[in-house]
């Protein structure tokens, strides 16, 4: 039996956490090894029944909405299973995800490791602590062009949760986070980048 392993790749929104998911994917389906993608049932965003990034890469998925659900679904022959937007589940993932790495699987996961307010997101926590590998990965911020590493949001609302890309949320660096501005047309790197 091969060694299971559990990989977090985390970061803000548009950092390419997704894109790193599918890389990681495609390179074990040349392998010729089974691989498994599942998403959360609640993030709608792009198409139904794939895993896509926001450059328009994508491969199939299937979705649950529960940590058992997924378990419940993991075939036999399973060598490899991926998770996008981990985020969302309840805590369960966490043993799901043990389980299935001490049953052999390479079992890959990626999501948002903070939320708007740079508060850690729902069981990301304890997936990097049990994690023998993790990636933590930037985006660029709108406004001054450095790594960023948050994801802001554009409107007032107050839930921890709401979907969204580009017209809710943007990516800015730490010290871009704490300004309030909110058009990316109003920032000094829209205007001299394009
Ligand atoms: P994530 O899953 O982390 O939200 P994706 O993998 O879906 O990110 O998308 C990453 C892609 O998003 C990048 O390759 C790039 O094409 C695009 N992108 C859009 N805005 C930004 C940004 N501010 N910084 C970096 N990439 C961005
Ligand atoms: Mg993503
Ligand atoms: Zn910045």
């Amino acid at each position: 039996m091969s060694c299971g392993s559990v990989e977090v790749i985390c970061g803000g929104m548009f950092s390419g956490k997704t894109e790193e998911l599918l890389r990681r994917m495609r390179r074990e389906q040349y392998a010729r090894r089974r691989i498994q993608l599942f998403k959360h049932g609640f993030d709608q965003r792009y198409t139904e029944g794939h895993v896509e990034s926001h450059s328009s890469l994508k491969l199939p998925s299937e979705e649950v909405t529960t940590a058992a659900e997924l378990f419940a679904q993991v075939k036999t022959d399973t060598r490899v299973v991926g998770i996008d937007e981990v985020q969302f589940f309840d805590d369960e993932i966490v043993s799901v995800v043990n389980q299935l790495a001490d049953r052999g699987i390479r079992v890959i996961v990626a999501g948002l490791d903070t939320d708007y307010k740079g508060v850690p997101f729902g069981p990301i926590p304890h997936l990097m602590a049990i994690a023998e590998d993790v990636t933590k990965i930037r985006a660029v911020c709108v406004l001054c062009g450095g790594p960023a590493s948050r994801s802001h949001r554009l409107s007032r609302e107050g839930d921890q949760v709401e979907v969204g890309a580009a017209d809710v949320y943007e990516a800015r660096c730490r010290s871009c986070d704490g300004l309030h501005v909110c058009n990316v047309y109003q920032s000094h790197f829209y205007e001299t980048t394009h």
